[in-house]
């Protein structure tokens, strides 16, 4: 299968933090992909802008390891990555000082489309748009990427943005949710709205419920200082579940465009009610044999911070009153998997009686490992005994329904910076968007502050807590298996 791409124009883009861990494991590599699969124009330049003194070679070098460590060999034959290096330069600067902007101005082309990657501590985001203005090194339309997290709650956001604004229009600026750039995240709006099948059944009346689960299980790594202010509300449930949760509630947008599409999903957050106490579970995880506890990771034996979290969402409008989303992620869980999960009603009879294997039509969208989708539906047990029922997943796993050349499936930052480069953006949030979402996250927040709520201990390996269990038994319903 031939893959049809839309070509970009020759561009130029900076890669603030240029020798970070994002850069280094996500934004290089997946930039070489891009330039191995031919995407790339030939006089396209990317330069790497940070404060580590170093030059063009040091920083070719650095991708060089990069990409040799996290893209796999039969992407780099022959002289395909050091043909990638040639494309790549770099500017000492620094993002709270004077220095180095004027060879960055002089470094970039004012004739070609200009992007400006901030993958540095969100407390320069303000600083480096600052100065690209004061130094006229950007275009007016030029694009910056700003990375998460955007604020730690509306009132820091809603500072973030106007300083953003202050400097560049709002079509100018590409707040990033990698989760957005993921295959099957898109597929899902192919899914909804390229078919008929599933909009009839796409409301309350037919859907019982909705999961989401996000697992690591990795605990909180190197990050431990950042985390243990954050938490997994703020990590993991104000941007990428609350943007999951929104393209599966979302209207048909009237056109796929990013203001259509936008506003729709602004609709969904604006309709999330509050959520009462008894609704949330927040977990923590205690040693394990060989493993340390949360709060020695992030070296605090005080900590309060949740590394699970699971809630019970519920949007007030026509198409979801009576349907609960039930959202959960965590770290140091038994399986690394994130699945969507569109759980039906049952039939309204059973023409079959009290058929034994009956269950529910179950739409499971998996993000990771192994992104694609099931439906399962019921058919006869096969054979002669009678009508017993068992359940078969109608499967679209991306990497067979593809083929072995469609299922080079790129990943979600390459796809969003060619997004960038392109100048659509669809996939990325809107400055209300981030808002409204912290709008409903914050309330939750002080809520469990106010109460001196102590997230509840788990076992690393575990689903998290056992009280995550009672969210749904008291419903009548119980959470998917965690598994990869
Ligand atoms: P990092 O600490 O590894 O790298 C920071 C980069 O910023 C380095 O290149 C450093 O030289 C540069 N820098 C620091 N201070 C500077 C200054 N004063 N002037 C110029 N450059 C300066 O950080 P990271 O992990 O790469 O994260 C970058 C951004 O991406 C952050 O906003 C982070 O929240 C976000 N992010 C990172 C990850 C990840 O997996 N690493 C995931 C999601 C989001």
């Amino acid at each position: 299968m031939v893959s049809r791409v839309i070509p970009v124009e020759n561009f130029d883009l900076v890669v603030f933090g240029g020798t970070g861990d994002l850069a280094r494991r996500k934004i290089l590599p997946g930039l070489f992909r891009r330039y191995a699969g031919g995407h790339i124009p030939d006089a396209a330049r990317i330069i790497g802008a940070a404060r580590a003194e170093m030059d063009d070679a040091a920083f070719r070098a650095f991708a060089g390891a990069a990409i040799a460590e996290f893209v796999d060999e039969d992407k780099r034959q022959g002289d395909m990555v050091e043909r990638f290096l040639a494309h790549l330069g770099y500017v000492q600067i620094d993002a709270t000082g004077e220095r180095g902007w004027d060879r960055l101005k002089a470094a970039v082309r004012p004739e070609v489309v200009q992007a400006f990657y901030f993958s540095v501590a969100p407390t320069l985001f303000g600083e480096l748009a600052e100065r690209l203005h004061r130094f006229e090194i950007a275009r007016p339309d030029a694009r910056i990427v700003v990375e998460k997290p955007f604020g730690r709650d509306r009132e820091t956001a809603r500072a973030l943005n106007a300083t953003l604004a202050s400097h560049f229009t709002e079509d100018q600026i590409y707040r990033i949710d990698h989760y957005l750039g993921k295959e099957t995240v898109q597929n899902l709006m192919a899914v909804r709205f390229a078919n008929i099948l599933f909009e009839p059944l796409w409301n309350a009346r037919h859907v019982d419920h909705v999961q989401i689960t996000v697992a690591e299980t990795v605990g909180v790594g190197g990050r431990g200082a950042y985390y243990d202010k954050s938490g997994a509300m703020r990590d993991m449930v104000q941007n990428h579940m609350m943007q999951l949760l929104c393209l599966i509630a979302m209207e048909a947008p009237y056109k796929f465009d990013p203001a259509a599409v936008r506003d729709e999903k602004l609709k969904v957050i604006h309709a999330l009610q509050p959520v009462h106490p008894d609704e949330i579970v927040r977990g923590q995880y205690r040693a394990g044999r060989t493993e340390p506890a949360y709060a020695q990771d992030v070296d605090n034996p005080a900590s309060t911070t949740e590394s699970y979290i699971a809630l019970k969402a519920s949007i007030a409008n026509w198409r979801w009153k009576g349907t609960p989303f039930y959202l959960r992620t965590g770290k140091k869980l038994r399986a690394r998997a994130s699945e969507i999960a569109v759980v039906f009603k049952e039939v309204p009879h059973s023409i079959f009686g009290e058929a034994e294997g009956w269950r529910e039509n179950i739409l499971s969208i998996r993000l990771q490992p192994n992104e694609g989708m099931t439906l399962s539906v019921m058919i006869k047990e096969p054979g002669p005994g009678g009508m017993r029922l068992t359940e078969v997943p109608l499967d679209m796993s991306f990497a067979e329904a593809l083929g072995a050349e469609g299922a080079d499936i790129p990943d979600a930052y390459e796809r969003l910076i060619m997004d960038v480069i392109r100048g659509n953006q669809t996939l990325f949030m809107r400055g209300d968007e981030v808002e409204a979402a912290w709008a409903w996250v914050d309330p939750i927040i002080a809520g469990w502050e106010a109460r001196g709520d102590r997230p509840k201990p788990y076992d690393p390996g575990s689903s998290g807590p056992e009280d995550a269990l009672m969210l749904l038994h008291r419903d009548g319903r119980r959470w998917r298996e965690i598994r990869e």
